[in-house]
């Protein structure tokens, strides 16, 4: 293929989580190997850690379940 230079050396990798083939935009993506979305994701997954969003917001937006509940804080159970 005359194209192959295009995906040898230009910044294609694939993405760890979910094995799609993608390169840098400019988010910073691919110090991670991850595609944008999943980057995107990951960013969304520290804000319900850190308490910036909530699990609902989450789960609205990308239409599954939170990944990491068992990473969440439980104060809303136990109220201390
Ligand atoms: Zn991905």
């Amino acid at each position: 293929m005359a194209d192959n230079r295009r995906f040898g050396r230009g910044g294609v990798y694939t993405c760890t989580e979910c094995d799609k083939k993608t390169r840098e935009t400019g988010e910073g993506e691919s110090a991670l190997e991850m595609c944008r979305s999943c980057y995107l994701e990951g960013g969304h997954i520290n804000s319900v850690l850190d308490g910036n969003m909530t699990v609902t917001e989450f789960e609205k937006m990308y239409e599954k379940p939170f990944p990491f509940p068992n990473l969440l804080p439980e104060d809303e159970s136990d109220e201390s």
